[in-house]
Order: structure tokens, then sequence, then C-alpha cells
């Protein structure tokens, strides 16, 4: 693993997950000093709550526990609380989307717990220490690493059968291999974040919020809380850092604010630019590595999860003998769509606090589409039925219902609301079928038959579900379902190179 940030890390613990030995290398002598990413989709705290994580999350994010509405106004002393927009289905009944909350945690917050689980499930995490470089020769059934250790200034070499470069936005494996990246490019004005400290719990009390939009003319932007309290980034236009900022910030809090303590300035501009590929023989691209987006939809970090959750399970199955590599080939065919598809509605989401708050816009995906994974596999590990993807999974809306190629609809198995049908697969694959289904257990390959009446599925018919929640495939037929289980695993199922293999 090269990058030891939150999406290394994530791609650390889903491996330790599914028993694969596996080593971290991270050049920073510690975590990420910068909150950056603070809002945790449904879907990634689904794929913690897989790695029994979830609960540590949520009390790692106490300080921000209920801070979910926007607000908006002139300076932060006038700014009012939003209405929070209620996603709703029919006959207005909210919607149970997920068994997990989202979660509103900073990721210099999230990083050490999630560093500390990796160490604790038994990954081998080396902060400190760079790769440098890199040989993969197509004859031999590993990579060499040379490593540099920052501390002790040792170099190293380290032999792996497979790599996933997790290694942030600038991806020096990335250049190295030689894969471009394509998409618009520069998304709007240049941005420059202000990272701060001051005591403002007295003047938020009643009124705590995730971000609120300042409107003020000389200072106009975006309040983030990053504790609630103490600790807040405010991003606003412009491309200079040289500006006095405890004045400016003073002008968006609308109070003397006497402690304020700025910490950092840094100048940033929203891309949008996905990688042409994302593997080049035993490399795997993850998080910003594969995929840059604007933080509109707060989806860069949370596409990344995706990434390691969906990369882990096959790594592992190819890496345990289970599967044949070719099985690594949907990983690009599955993640650069889902990356280009989160990048993009990315790049759309434009609209101020305000207009959010209002509700969805239905010309952009339904939010709940990109925060609880609703993104339907076209092609990949999976098989669809005879006409192909003749059922798409609407974007507009929300309407999970197991089709092939997506996340596993939601729904509580039991009446204390503790047993999710998410929670079916993962680390393993799982059969799911109503109770009245004649099949014989175990299922095809040993695999777990899970009887349920969920309402999605119609009498006799079964379902395939991925250790990563996503249905492989759907019918009736149980020694078709055992074709499907043995064909993904197999190859025969997986998807063709990439153009330019
Ligand atoms: C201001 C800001 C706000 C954001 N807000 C959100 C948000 O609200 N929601 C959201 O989902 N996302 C958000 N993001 C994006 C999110 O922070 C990133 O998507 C996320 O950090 C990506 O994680 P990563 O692990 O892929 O990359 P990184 O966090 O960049 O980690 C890559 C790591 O690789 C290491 N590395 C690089 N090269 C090497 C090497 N050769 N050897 C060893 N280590 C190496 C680096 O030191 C680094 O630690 C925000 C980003 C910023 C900057």
């Amino acid at each position: 693993m090269v990058g030891g940030g939150l999406v290394g890390l994530t791609s650390a613990l889903v491996l330790r997950h599914h028993g694969v030995a596996v080593t971290v290398v991270e050049k920073r002598s510690t975590t990420s000093p910068q909150p950056k990413a603070r809002r945790f989709h449904v879907r990634s705290m689904e794929v913690f709550r897989e790695l029994e994580l979830a609960g540590l999350v949520h009390r790692a994010a106490r300080d921000l526990a209920g801070h979910h509405q926007m607000a908006a106004g002139r300076t932060l002393v006038e700014a009012e609380l939003l209405p929070p927009w209620q996603p709703s289905g029919a006959g207005g009944a909210v919607v149970d989307v997920s068994p997990e909350e989202p979660c509103l945690i900073a990721q210099d917050v999230l990083e050490p717990v999630l560093r500390d689980a990796a160490v604790a499930a038994g990954a081998t995490v080396r902060f400190g220490t760079e790769l440098v470089s890199l040989a993969q020769d197509e004859d031999e059934d590993e990579v060499v690493a040379q490593l540099l250790d920052h501390g002790s200034g040792e170099r190293s070499r380290l032999r792996a059968r497979q790599v996933v470069a997790a290694d942030g936005a600038r991806s020096p494996l990335r250049e190295a291999l030689g894969i471009g990246r394509s998409g618009r490019g520069p998304v709007g004005e240049p941005n420059v974040s202000v990272y701060f400290h001051a005591d403002l719990g007295a003047v938020v009390e009643g009124r705590e919020f995730n971000l609120c939009q300042i409107e003020h003319p000389d200072a106009p932007g975006a309040l983030a809380s990053v504790d609630g309290r103490r600790r807040w980034v405010f991003m606003g236009p412009g491309d200079s850092t040289d500006r006095d900022w405890p004045a400016v910030l003073r002008t968006v809090l609308g109070v003397a604010a006497p402690d304020l303590d700025v910490r950092s300035v840094l100048p940033w501009r929203a891309e949008m630019l996905v990688a042409d590929r994302y593997s080049r023989g035993r490399v795997h691209l993850a998080g910003d590595a594969a995929h840059v987006m604007p933080p509109f939809a707060a989806s860069g970090a949370n596409t990344g999860i995706a990434d390691a959750h969906n990369l882990g399970w096959k790594l592992a199955a190819v890496l345990h003998g289970r599967a044949a590599p070719a099985l690594l080939d949907s990983y690009d065919a599955e993640r650069r769509p889902a990356g280009w598809f989160a990048a993009d509605q990315s790049s759309r989401r434009t609209q101020g606090l305000r207009a959010l708050a209002a509700g969805p816009d239905p010309a952009l995906a339904h939010p709940f589409v990109l925060a609880a994974g609703g993104f339907q596999y076209a092609e990949g590990a999976l098989v669809h039925g005879p006409q192909g993807l003749d059922d798409p999974e609407p974007i507009s809306a929300f309407e999970p219902v197991g089709r092939v190629g997506t996340r596993i609809p939601h729904r509580w198995l039991d009446r204390a609301c503790t047993r999710s049908t998410i929670d079916l697969a993962g680390p393993g694959w799982a059969l799911l079928t109503g109770t009245g289904t004649p099949v014989a257990e175990p299922g095809p390959g040993g695999l777990a038959v899970h009887r349920h009446d969920v309402d999605f599925l119609a009498a006799g018919e079964l379902l395939l579900i991925r250790p990563d929640h996503v249905v492989a495939w759907r019918g009736t037929d149980a020694a078709a379902a055992t074709a499907a289980f043995v064909g993904l695993l197999t190859g025969r199922h997986a998807a063709p190179e990439p153009a330019g293999a």
C-alpha cells in the first residue's frame, strides 16, 4: 500500500478483513494535519460497519454529532440555520436508506482512528517511509519497491505481489506508470482555505451547523465546523494567500474573537480529472490518485473508500488463489465509470447552500445516489440478464430494488433494527432468497444461503451478493447462481481489458 492517507488506511483495513498480509508506506511522519474531508456518507459508514469500526468512528466524531444542518447569513453572528432537507418516499415517509447514519468527522480526527485500527488488525504501517521507485516485470509474479526511511535515511527493498497506489492527487506512481487523466480540469474559480482556531462555542450555541454560507460582500465564502467549537475552516474565492487573514476572518465572524489563531492558508482550485485506467500490471490506483473532484458533493474521500472496498475483496480472492487474476480487470471496469460519475456530479453542484436546503436539483443525480452507493456498474464482475442492462437504475431518484450492479437495498432483518440486508455479505459472498424457495444449503461453492422475505424479491427469486454488498446476479435458477458465482471467480465473466491496454 503506497500512501497512508484515508484511502490507503481503509484499503489496508479491507485487505486485513479478508486475511491478506499488508504493508502501508507513508512518507509523512504523521497522519494529515489538515481537517480536509468532514462528511462521510452512509455508504462509507456501511464499509466501516462491515469492518466493525462504525461505532468507533461515530464516537470519535462526537464533537460534530448533530451538526448536520446548513446555515447562511451576512456574518456568522447574523447567520440562521436553514431548514433541513428531509428526504421522503411515497406518502412523505422518511426514507430509511441505510443501517448507518452519515457521519461528520474531520479527516485529521478520522485518520488516526483508521491507522490505529489497521495496526490492531495486523497491518504493518510504516510512516516516515517513502516509496522512491517501483520495478514491475511482466514475467515476475512480484514487484520490487525501493523505500526510503526518512528517520534513519536507510534505503530498503520490499517485494509485493500487488500494489495499491493510494498516493494522492499528484500520485507519483500514476505518473511513473504513464497513466494520463481526462476530465474537465479546473472547475470554477481559485479558492483559498483558511484553517483557524477561535473559541466560538458561545457564538454558535443553539445554531450548530455543518457549513455556513457567509454573504458579506467583503468576505463571501463558506465557514465549515471542524469541531463545532474551536476549530474552523473558511473557504473563500481568490488566489492570493497574502491577505490580512485575521481581519478577513473577523469580518466573516462578525465578532472580535480575540483568541483567533490562523493555522494554515491553502490555495486550491477545484478540478475534475479521472485516471485513464485504474490498473497497470500489479499496481492499482485508488482514491485521489485515481480521481479528483470539486468538494461540492463531499464525494472525494467517500469515492476513495468505495474504491478500497471494491478492490479489497478482489485482491484477496486472487491472492488467496480463489479467483483468476482476470477478476482484477473488473476493478477498472467498475470503479472508473463510478469515479467519473462522482467527479462529474461534483462538478455540476455549484448551487449555494440556500438552494441546496430547498431540496435536490432535479437536473442532478438524487443526493442518495451519491451518498448510498446508488451508482450501477454496467460491466465488471457481474452477470447481467440476457438483454444486458435492460433495467437501468434511475439516477434522478433513489429507488434501489436490487438490480444487478447495484448495492443491495437496505432492509432491517429483525424487529430490533440491528441487522440489515447490508450485513449479509462481506467478507464472504451471500445468496439471498425468500423463505419458501427450495434451494440446497450450503449454496454454490459453500455460499451462505440467507432466507428473508424482503419486498424487493419476488417469490422464488435469488440474489447473489458480492463481498462488497453489490448484486452480482439475479434470477430464479439456483444452478445459474452457481454458474455465475464460479464464472465470476474464474474470470469468465470479467470485463475486457480497458482501452489502450
Ligand atoms: C480542503 C479540502 C476539503 C475536502 N473536503 C472533502 C469532503 O468534505 N468530503 C470528501 O469526501 N472529500 C473531501 N476532500 C477530499 C479528500 O480530502 C480527499 O479525497 C482524500 O484526502 C483522498 O484521500 P487519499 O488517501 O486518496 O489521498 P491523500 O489524503 O492525499 O493521501 C495520500 C498519501 O500518500 C502519501 N504519499 C504520496 N506519495 C508517496 C510515496 N511515494 N511514498 C509514500 N507515501 C506517499 C502522501 O504523503 C499522502 O499522505 C477535501 C479535500 C480538501 C483539500
